[in-house]
């Protein structure tokens, strides 16, 4: 636990001082769970955002995008439910004063008892050597069923407590397992309550007169208002898909995670509608492709994994989401879920407007069923960079702080760097940099020497490094060096372009899918 505390206060400092994620208006203290992107921040999350689109949008012929309003017509959130129903169960500890999500304690309660399980494994892997079957071992072993019976049953409970608003039975549960406030140990609850999570907000100049409105809290309501729209004016037939990315808010009850929960934050959306019927086949691929999606950024099978809801939202017939090995565990990335024809049905009656789509091949009108992905932008940027950032032991003792970005997602593709800073080296090396940033984003570094100047790069992400030395002069060549196997090579400048290429384009990379 101290390691993965250890590695968590890393990404946070490491994010600050090489200019990726800045607290909220930090000169006043900062405003809790909100977070500004820095210089390299910004073309992080750009890069992240441009490779979704590009694979959820632009290769495909039956989706576009969209990129509706922060403020909606109010009647909005009523029809969606959020007004009614877009709850989380609090708690406050009354000696601590300090309140909780009362699903996220009970739910890390049973992360605990999961590593339990992990334990067992690792232990059993050791004492059985090459002969260690995992999936017999978790299918067999008394002790891993006993832990794994009671994870179930307590979720269980909690699901059907939740669905049934039983407030009075998830405090009960809290009791009988006996879970303290993680900070002080106490266990002096308060009753279990719900807490609407939309900001609001106020349309209009006198105070009469004003419209009361919400920040919206997810995107995808913009989306289902513009269904008819779009399908009319795009021509577009079923199934097919609307995308956007862009801010929502949340007033979060617990926010202590960075930007893993955010009270401002962006998401990624595709809503795609489908022929009533088909809709599980179309959760099944989009579970499917989504992780496939992940899997191409090469930050391993092994930390990620799906989680399948037994507690659905008002609106879902299956959900699941994609979870990531976060620094504090596996935790949800992205979700996925068949959303049936709730929303379209709800703004139909609520709005009184027709939003229906005529099938010609089957000769009637219908309201269509909805698929849906939906990841969160931080929470993307958060799982890319604490996978990165990575410590190496060198062969001559000493460390090396690396972030190894996937190079397509680096903010700085290559640094230019004069050996030194006289002899017409820095004009050569501008001269490299004024040709690649037509194509890439690239930077100039002169100061201090060269091997700290790969440091520097090393821990700022750079996949490149591009030394203009004195023989460059004589034979238009320049050493590149690789940041994640520290190898040199001699090239010629001419060659460079493809080089960098071949290793940073979104097309090779999202080709591996
Ligand atoms: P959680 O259970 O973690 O609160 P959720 O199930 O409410 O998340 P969704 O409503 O499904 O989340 O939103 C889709 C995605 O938006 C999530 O998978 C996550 O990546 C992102 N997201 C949701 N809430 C936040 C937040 N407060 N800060 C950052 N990202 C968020």
């Amino acid at each position: 636990m101290a390691k993965q505390e250890d590695k968590f206060k890393k990404v946070l400092s490491h994010a600050k001082e090489y200019g990726y994620v800045f607290q909220s208006s930090e000169i006043y203290d900062g405003l809790s769970a909100v977070y500004d992107y820095a210089q390299n921040g910004v073309e992080l999350k750009k890069n992240i955002r441009d490779y979704w689109w590009k694979a959820m949008v632009q290769m495909h012929e039956n989706i576009v995008g969209i990129d509706a309003s922060i403020l909606m017509h109010p009647t909005t959130w009523k029809a969606s439910g959020h007004v009614d129903a877009f709850n989380d169960p609090l708690i406050d500890n009354k000696d601590s004063k300090k309140r909780y999500r009362a699903d996220v304690l009970i739910e890390d309660y049973c992360a605990k008892i999961e590593s339990k399980i992990e334990k067992e494994v690792k232990k059993a892997a050791k004492r059985f050597g090459d002969a260690f079957n995992k999936e017999e071992f978790l299918a067999t072993n008394g002790r891993v069923l006993g832990y794994q019976e009671k994870i179930n049953s307590i979720l269980s409970r909690m699901g059907k407590s939740l669905e049934n608003e039983d407030l009075a039975d998830v405090k009960a549960l809290i009791e009988e397992l006996q879970i303290a406030d993680p900070l002080t140990g106490s266990r002096n609850w308060t009753e279990v309550k719900q807490f609407n999570l939309m900001f609001g907000t106020k349309l209009g100049a006198s105070a009469d007169t004003a419209m009361d409105l919400y920040l919206r809290p997810e995107t995808a309501q913009g989306i289902f208002v513009n269904f008819l729209n779009v399908q009319k004016t795009g021509r577009m037939k079923i199934p097919f898909g609307i995308a956007q990315t862009g801010k929502a808010f949340r007033n979060e009850i617990v926010a202590r995670q960075f930007i893993f929960r955010m009270r401002e934050f962006e998401q990624m959306e595709m809503q795609f509608f489908v022929k009533p019927g088909t809709q599980k086949e179309w959760y099944k691929k989009w579970k499917e492709t989504r992780l496939q999606w992940h899997l191409s950024l090469g930050m391993g099978a092994e930390n990620y994994r799906f989680h399948d809801h037994e507690k659905l939202a008002h609106y879902a017939d299956a959900a699941a989401d994609i979870e990531f090995k976060f620094p504090f565990g596996f935790k949800e990335l992205e979700g996925i879920h068949s959303r049936t024809d709730f929303d379209l049905k709800a703004h139909e009656k609520f709005s009184g407007k027709k939003l229906q789509y005529f099938d010609h091949e089957e000769n009637k009108n219908y309201v269509p069923y909805v698929v849906e992905t939906s990841i969160g932008l931080d929470r993307m940027f958060l799982a890319v960079f604490s996978h990165s950032l990575q410590e190496e032991e060198l062969e001559n003792g000493t460390t090396r702080t690396v972030l190894k970005l996937p190079s397509v997602l680096a903010p700085v593709k290559a640094a230019i760097l004069p050996l030194v800073k006289k002899d017409g080296l820095p004009e050569v090396a501008r001269k490299i940099l004024d040709d690649l940033k037509w194509d890439f984003n690239v930077a100039y570094d002169e100061k201090d020497a060269v091997g700290r100047r790969y440091r520097r790069q090393d821990a700022n992400g750079t996949p490149f490094c591009i030394t203009v030395d004195h023989d460059t002069l004589q034979d238009n060549t320049v050493t590149i060096r690789h940041r994640d196997t520290m190898k040199q090579q001699r090239v010629k400048i001419s060659d460079l372009k493809e080089i960098i290429a071949k290793e940073v384009t979104v097309k090779n990379w999202l080709q591996k899918m």
